[in-house]
């Protein structure tokens, strides 16, 4: 089955109001196993409007409005849905005695206009909306569903649920829908596809599909799996899984839905029972934040600090003037350094250290802007990863805590190469 969604309003189109309706909707279409393969936006113009349902309607088995069902004049939904069904208005009783009652109880005046909000396409059944005044309406046409709900979001998924859901489930017959997730890092997702993981083409099919969903922690993989029940479903996505899970193996770090690079490294240290420091300059507290967003790293993390200032480098993390002297801050000596420095002061299995240039200022032909080394210490190994990063500030830094709890998971996990064929320095 296949559904487009039209969002109706012109608040929508000058950016005053986000779509949310829109990607609520399809992640619940998506959840009972409809394919969901359009979503316009369109502002409260009449000729648009019918011009987008009908090509809509010819496409797709559902299509499902929302907003533009209102009681005011710039609210064209229902005029649009009668003239593309070529029929007339009828009084909803039921619908017209909840409005009235709801204004009466409000002591507001009764209006035509809130008359109005109780004619319904002839067509079409009623959706009745205990939460506001505007009712869903659902309406058969051709050879597809046209359902137009209000726009106002609360009132939207109280009609989806209490009546869109069930009714398209049951017109689809028992549907079970299944989704994993295997998260990567380390590789960017053109490189994962088709260096990695190839071609999959022969695996998928109609009910089996796979997404790329590169974000700042690095791409996930989205592997969606839609049967007649939840067994068959599961059953039918595993050959595709233990082949990606083979071929994506050294970048693979959860297959958790919502793990995160943090979430799992906090997890890993918890279970080996390792401690972790940090001592951060080019990233100012994120790596700390990154960790101490999780809940239980209290168990890992006794702390860290922010040695911004080659000054504070020296006091507080004991990093030889002479280093900073030879080398620079951004340096590997440095890194190591700091690393080693944060491990020993806050008594820590393992130390991890972040500097580099950040930008958008500082940088130099030697060390441009995007320049990162990151520290690594424990008992066994010391080293340094040099990063290449970009011209901005904030992807810079965000950047490089990933990077930096990337390579602390690999290390204890004993994996020992590196990721965006980065350059190392040992002691
Ligand atoms: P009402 O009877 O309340 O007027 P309506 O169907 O006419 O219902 P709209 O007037 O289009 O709905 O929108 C009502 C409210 O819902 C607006 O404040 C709008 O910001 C919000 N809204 C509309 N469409 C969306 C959407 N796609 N995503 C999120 N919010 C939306
Ligand atoms: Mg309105």
């Amino acid at each position: 089955m296949k559904a487009q969604l039209l969002s109706i309003g012109n608040e929508l189109l000058i950016g005053d109001t986000v779509n949310t309706n829109a990607s609520w909707m399809a992640s619940s279409l998506t959840h009972i196993g409809v394919s969901v393969d359009k979503v316009i936006t369109i502002g409260d113009h009449y000729e648009t409007m019918l011009q987008a349902l009908k090509q809509a309607v010819h496409e797709a088995d559902l299509v499902l409005i929302t907003g533009g069902l209102g009681p005011t004049h710039d609210d064209l939904t229902k005029e649009v849905l009668v003239d593309l069904a070529q029929c007339g208005y009828r009084l909803d009783q039921r619908v017209l005695e909840f409005v009235r009652e709801m204004f009466q109880r409000r002591g507001l005046p009764f209006t035509a206009s809130n008359h109005d909000q109780a004619l319904i396409p002839e067509k079409a059944e009623t959706l009745f909306n205990r939460l506001g005044t505007a009712p869903g309406i659902w309406l058969p046409l051709e050879e597809s569903i046209v359902v137009a709900l209000p726009g106002v979001p609360i009132e939207m998924k109280h009609l989806m649920k209490e009546h869109v859901i069930p009714r398209v489930s049951a017109m689809r017959g028992v549907q079970a829908y299944e989704v994993f997730y295997l998260h990567t890092f380390g590789i960017p997702e053109s490189e994962l596809s088709d260096r990695v993981i190839g071609k999959v083409d022969s695996w998928l099919h109609e009910g089996l599909s796979l997404a790329y969903l590169p974000g700042g922690g690095g791409v996930t993989l989205r592997i969606s799996s839609v049967a007649a029940t939840p067994d068959q479903a599961k059953d039918q996505a595993q050959p595709l899984l233990n082949h990606l899970r083979q071929q994506a193996h050294a970048y693979l770090f959860s297959e958790q839905p919502k793990a995160t690079l943090a979430t799992s490294l906090v997890e890993l240290l918890t279970a080996r029972k390792r401690t972790l420091a940090t001592a951060e300059s080019c990233t100012g507290g994120l790596l700390s934040a990154a960790i101490t967003d999780i809940p239980g790293s209290s168990h890992i993390f006794p702390g860290g600090m922010v040695a911004y200032a080659n000054q504070l480098k020296e006091k507080e993390l004991e990093v030889p003037a002479q280093l900073l002297a030879t080398y620079g801050a951004v340096s590997a000596p440095v890194a190591m350094a700091m690393a080693r420095s944060a491990a020993k002061r806050y008594g820590a299995d393992i130390g991890i250290s972040t500097t580099g240039i950040a930008g958008p200022e500082g940088g130099t032909t030697e060390k441009p802007v995007g320049t990162i080394w990151i520290g690594f210490w424990s008992e066994d190994h010391h080293f340094a990863t040099l990063a290449r990063l970009f011209k901005d500030r904030d992807t810079n830094r965000t950047r490089s805590v990933s990077i930096a709890l990337d390579i602390v998971r690999r290390e204890v996990l004993g994996m020992d190469w590196l990721p965006f064929d980065m350059k190392r320095e040992y002691e």
